[in-house]
């Protein structure tokens, strides 16, 4: 089969070829285990991470890619849910110890066991991946196999950063960085809580005028002050200054929802603009995000299929992934990128 691999840590700025096309065998299930021959992949900013260091693979080489929607085209012998030629998509979520408090409480995305799909088992940037069948979910028919990509991470995870808010209907939520994650988040936000206003805090103009088009009520640069302060705000950019700006603008009791598994170094000097009476004081709280839930990929897909969510998405081909990943670091464009990688009848 083809893949794309990642054989060692890459500066993307350096090097904008950090994957090498190979051709693998393809991989056999074992007894409790899918095999997918993959149709699409998202391409998402934790690829980044990974090729850059951040995250570090623990081995190498490894197929990136983690918001994989496919066919199941075999089953394990003791596979019992599934069976060949359904649609299934896998996550960030690949697999957890099964028994620690955390896997028993639904937490299983805290688990020190956990395996993220992509990074510490082989992921979607390839024609066929295995999985284990309790970490994939059903795809609801009324989404393409590239609309679907992009919800089981960006989609999946903006839901469970909105859900960490505790947001109530009428409550301003701010939105700091406005890419595939934030822009699903406004459209859940206008369908769950319709009397909630978001403002978007984003550099790109771009960006601003797209968050505009979705419904955000304000959206201005990321120093810019808002018409009132938020109840919430969802930080989704990889640096710092936003998250200082972010709690100036955050109402008294207000959270500050860190959606992001690494931040980079280039801007963290400007933590020290940390100011204890207008950055912290009243309250306010600061709550990361880790990773993803099965249940928060099922609950997700379920309401994005009700509202319906249909990210925008650009569309390339397995072997312009690297171009894919250079562009998604350079920026340049919105929505989501997915790679088409299989295309049925
Ligand atoms: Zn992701
Ligand atoms: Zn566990």
């Amino acid at each position: 089969m083809k893949a794309m691999l990642l054989n060692r840590i890459v500066d993307i700025a350096l090097d904008p070829h950090p994957l090498e096309a190979a051709g693998l065998p393809v991989p056999q299930p074992a007894n409790n285990e899918l095999l997918i021959r993959i149709h699409t992949c998202g391409v998402c900013h934790t690829e980044l991470d990974e090729i850059e260091g951040r995250t570090m693979p623990p081995h190498f080489p490894v197929i990136p890619g983690h918001q994989v929607v496919g066919r199941i085209a075999a089953v394990g012998s003791k596979v019992q849910n599934y069976a060949v030629g359904e649609r299934v998509g896998v996550a960030w979520f690949y697999s957890s110890c099964g028994y620690c408090e955390y896997c028993r409480s639904g937490n299983e995305n805290l688990c020190a066991k956990f395996k993220a799909t992509g990074r510490d088992a082989d992921g979607g940037y390839a024609e066929y991946m295995v999985v284990p069948e309790s970490s994939v979910c059903r795809i609801p028919e009324v989404f393409s196999d590239s609309e679907a990509a992009p919800l089981l991470c960006a989609g999946a995870i903006g839901y469970r950063s909105l859900r960490l808010c505790n947001l109530k209907d009428g409550q301003l939520l701010g939105l700091t960085g406005f890419g595939a994650s934030a822009h699903l988040v406004l459209k859940m936000v206008r369908f769950q809580f319709p009397h909630t206003k978001v403002y978007v805090f984003a550099r790109s103009v771009v960006e601003r005028q797209f968050a505009l088009s979705l419904g955000a009520a304000w959206a201005g640069d990321t120093s810019d002050i808002p018409p009132d302060l938020c109840r919430a705000i969802i930080d989704t950019t990889p640096v710092w200054k936003p998250v200082v700006m972010a709690l100036k603008h955050l109402a008294p009791g207000g959270r500050l929802v860190i959606n992001a598994i690494r931040k980079e170094e280039l801007d963290k000097d400007f933590l020290l603009n940390l100011n204890y009476p207008q950055h912290l004081w009243l309250e306010k709280e600061i709550k990361s995000v880790a990773n993803v839930t099965r249940r928060d990929v099922m609950d997700f897909l379920e309401l994005a299929a009700k509202i319906p969510i249909k990210p925008r998405v650009t569309e390339y081909s397995l072997g312009e992934a690297n171009k894919a990943l250079y562009e998604l670091k350079q920026g340049r464009t919105v929505g989501a990128k997915v790679l088409k990688i299989f295309q049925p009848e």
